[in-house]
């Protein structure tokens, strides 16, 4: 079958338009009619070369599409479903990680856009496992950004216990932050965003933020020491990361989610005074994406997007690289 798909040749080149021959369709696999196509900040770290991953990329991990074809051995998904693919599409299925339902830490995990044609294309085929079914009450313009963003902010949140009488800040109000905030208050956390754009205050609070804090100012976290439970960083560069782990209480955690290309350099002695622990986190599990949904669909989280039909993929891809989406770029790739 033949696609056509939005490619990346090299860093600096824009995206172009090219027919694609999808891979053969396995036996475990489904075939999907892409619909829509959230943008994530990792298709903009690939198509720039922040992270050296070889040419050419059809990026697109926060894929809504329906399903035109199983293979042979596929149950439980029927053509015509809806359903969305996120980061990862493949695990071994049998170590002790995708026994557990760690499927994200499967040494064998695979990317949907990494080393194979991702969902910035009419066509994506993966396996089944990895196509998930989507509740009704979550839009196919809007479900998208859960996939990926949606995903990499709950499974922390959840594991690091945010929820009622937990102070919770959120660094950076982006694609992740935004969707961060939304669900961390609808834990029931008392959310902070600490953002370097001020004119951000009225959306962090819409969002559902208590407090606004804007880092631009040099003593910005004098009121905040030893101040929060969970410092989820959810920021595309590199942040200052000891100026966040002195607002966090003893024995609290400072996540990071965001992925910038560069080290992050952490003192010592902002770890050891508090007991503080700096952790990471990777998208999320195949029950917890489940899980993310259901609470979604239940509590009305929604990514706020701007759609843009795909022809101006690279518009959008701007958007995100200016910092100026509100919040999350969808592409519009079939009716
Ligand atoms: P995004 O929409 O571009 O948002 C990033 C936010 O970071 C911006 O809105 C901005 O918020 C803040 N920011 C950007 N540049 C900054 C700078 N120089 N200094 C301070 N703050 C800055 O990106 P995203 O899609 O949310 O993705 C965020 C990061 O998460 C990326 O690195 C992405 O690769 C990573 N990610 C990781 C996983 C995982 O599994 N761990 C999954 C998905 C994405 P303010 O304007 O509010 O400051
Ligand atoms: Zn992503």
């Amino acid at each position: 079958m033949s696609a056509t798909a939005w490619t990346a040749k090299a860093a600096d080149i824009a995206l172009d338009a090219a027919p694609l021959e999808l891979a053969p369709l396995g036996a475990d696999d489904v075939e999907i009619a892409v619909s829509h196509c959230g943008i994530c900040h990792s298709d903009l770290h690939l198509v720039d070369g922040d992270w050296g991953i070889d040419y050419p990329i059809t990026p697109g991990h926060e894929v809504v599409g329906t399903v035109t074809a199983v293979g042979s051995a596929v149950s439980g998904i029927a053509e015509g479903e809806r359903v969305g693919v996120g980061w990862q599409c493949n695990s071994c299925g049998e170590c002790e990680y995708c026994r557990a339902g760690d499927d994200n830490l499967c040494a064998q995990n695979q990317a949907t856009c990494i080393g194979r044609p991702g969902g910035f294309a009419t066509a994506l085929r993966v396996p089944a496992r990895f196509a998930f079914a989507l509740p009704d009450a979550l839009p196919s313009e809007r479900v998208g950004p859960l996939m990926c963003g949606g995903i990499t902010v709950f499974s922390p949140l959840r594991r690091f216990g945010a929820g009622s009488g937990k102070r919770v800040a959120v660094v950076g109000l982006g694609g992740l932050g935004h969707m961060a905030v939304q669900f961390a208050a609808a834990l029931g956390a008392e959310v902070t965003v600490l953002s370097h754009s001020p004119d951000k205050a009225d959306d962090a609070a819409k969002l559902g933020a208590s407090h606004f804090v804007h880092t631009g100012t040099e003593d910005w976290n004098a009121p905040l020491m030893k101040h929060f439970d969970l410092v989820l960083n959810t920021v595309s560069a590199v942040i200052p990361i000891n100026d966040y782990l002195a607002t966090l209480k003893p024995h609290g955690v400072l996540c990071t989610v965001g992925a910038p290309g560069e080290p992050l350099q952490v003192s010592a002695f902002n770890l050891i005074g508090g007991e503080r622990m700096l952790a990471g986190s990777a998208i999320g599990g195949r029950a917890r994406i489940r899980e993310m949904l259901e609470f979604a669909a239940r509590h009305g989280v929604l990514p706020w997007v701007e759609t843009l039909p795909v022809a101006e993929v690279n518009t959008a891809l701007d958007r995100v690289r200016n910092n100026r989406a509100r919040y999350r770029m969808v592409l519009e790739i079939a009716g």
